[in-house]
């Protein structure tokens, strides 16, 4: 039985559940609930994609008690874009849970704002783990009625570095909390923070599906240094194309790439770790919006991305150790759909292939790629363009003002209207490409909200 009604679930979070159109539980969540909700420390094996938020998140939610305000769930996640994402999945599910208080506390925002929401505790904090140490270590936070800790993404946690204050915060909260641990994969440093802080966990692996065929479908290309970016561009040419996600191994081949590519005709743009805040958040609201067809990142930045269903994932370079290249694949076939992992391998490169093989335990998977003459330039455009409104949710600028503004009098379909992003100071909108100027001074022209706001495409 698969069906989130088997669970003892609060009515509130089954409504959510049916909200969000999650006809069955997905494998994740139906080896790892019923021991979650018994209140039993779990760690689990489980890719971004997997439904592991929805996992922990309805177990987090089915304990929490609203009337007490005090800190009850704290969730560790490696990277702000990764804790952004898991509050808002944790306010979806809470959605008709009244007066829920949910925090995201990150490093690299100012801490002002942070302590002056904390003059009373949240029900659920979704934080990094050095901000929320620091807020427990003033004062600001308090773990004494944390009822669940939740290490998402534990072992990226790791490799960033944050081994020690997960160990600190954990001696700052309550001592009887359940834990649950989330890791994409298990290495030893993974299996000795279970030991250190979970008693007798629940372990849940999820085994490829039954049917025998993999969610994704991996490919090896042999490739001529040479050669590499005309190869690149003619496995972007198809429909999975449209969506795809480059991974490289140095920063200077993001940029690279991402040129190269813009200059082919490809909307693609570059993601790595040297970028401000600021620009990284509107290179993944683009890539998100569909205004990109094709994001190029390093592994660092890529962590925390969480677009669903990725169609395509190509390795421009093999990644340099096994776990690296599993997490790369990972972004693709998810929820159901079958995706396609291509690694282009050059003769030097192929030691790393060789030991990719090994924990695979069977042989790679290659196929030869017949590269075509250049055809000039290609086109290859996202199927939507970025508008930016300098004003945001501190101007009180919501979503609808600004599909009533484009509907209204700037005469857009609302199909013609894709995702808006409201931030505090800036609001992005998408809109079908080749409308985008037309919207852009129809804008200009009028007004949202009743002011002239300033209004810009993004490049
Ligand atoms: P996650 O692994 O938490 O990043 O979730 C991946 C995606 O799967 C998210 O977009 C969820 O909304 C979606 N999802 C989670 N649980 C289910 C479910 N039971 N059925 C369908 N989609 C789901």
């Amino acid at each position: 039985m698969t069906a989130f009604s088997t669970l003892p679930l609060k009515p509130a979070l089954l409504a959510s559940v049916e909200t969000l159109g999650y006809s069955e539980m997905t494998p994740i969540q139906a080896q790892s609930l019923p021991a979650m909700l018994e209140g039993r420390d779990v760690i689990a094996q489980a890719q971004t994609g997997s439904g592991k938020t929805a996992a922990f998140g309805l177990s987090l939610l089915q304990s929490l008690r609203v009337e007490t305000i005090r800190l009850q769930a704290l969730v560790l996640c490696p990277t702000r874009e990764l804790a952004d994402q898991v509050s808002k999945a944790l306010r979806k599910l809470a959605a008709n849970i009244p007066n829920v208080k949910l925090l995201t506390l990150c490093g690299g925002m100012p801490l002002g704002p942070q302590l002056a929401s904390l003059t009373h505790d949240p029900h659920i904090v979704v934080g990094t783990p050095g901000r929320v140490q620091e807020h427990l270590k003033r004062g600001s936070l308090h773990g004494g009625g944390i009822k669940v800790l939740v290490l998402d993404e534990a072992d990226r946690m790791l490799d960033m570095g944050f081994s020690e204050a997960i160990d600190d915060i954990v001696g700052r909260i309550a001592k009887h909390h359940q834990t649950l641990l989330f890791s994409a994969t298990y290495p030893d440093d993974i299996r000795e923070v279970s030991r250190r802080v979970q008693r007798n966990p629940v372990e849940v692996i999820v085994e490829a599906p039954a049917d025998g065929k993999p969610a994704i479908e991996q490919q090896f290309i042999d490739v001529e240094p040479a050669r590499k970016l005309d190869a690149l561009a003619q496995l972007l040419t198809g429909e999975r194309g449209q969506h795809a996600l480059v991974f490289c191994n140095m920063r200077r081949d993001v940029d690279a790439v991402a040129e190269e590519l813009d200059a082919r005709g490809y909307s693609a743009l570059a993601l790595h770790g040297d970028m401000e805040q600021r620009d990284r958040d509107e290179v993944l609201v683009q890539f998100a919006n569909r205004s990109c067809a094709v994001l190029i990142a390093t592994d660092v930045a890529a962590r925390g991305l969480d677009i669903t269903a990725l169609p395509l994932v190509i390795s421009y370079d093999v990644a340099h150790d096994p776990d690296t290249h599993t997490h790369r694949i990972g972004r693709t076939g998810r929820a159901g759909q079958t995706g396609l992992a291509i690694t282009l391998c050059t003769p030097r490169e192929l030691p790393k292939a060789e030991n990719i093989e090994q924990v695979l335990g069977r042989p790679l998977p290659w196929r030869p790629l017949k590269l075509s003459p250049p055809r000039g330039k290609t086109l290859n455009l996202a199927p939507m363009k970025t508008l930016v409104i300098d004003a945001g949710r501190q101007d009180k600028l919501r979503p609808g003002d600004i599909l009533g503004a484009l509907t209204g009098d700037a005469g857009l379909k609302a199909d013609d209207v894709g995702k808006i992003d409201v931030f505090a100071t800036r609001a992005y909108v998408a809109i079908t490409r080749s409308l985008a100027n037309r919207a852009l001074e129809r804008l200009r022209a009028g007004k949202i909200k009743g002011r002239n706001l300033r209004v810009r495409t993004l490049a």
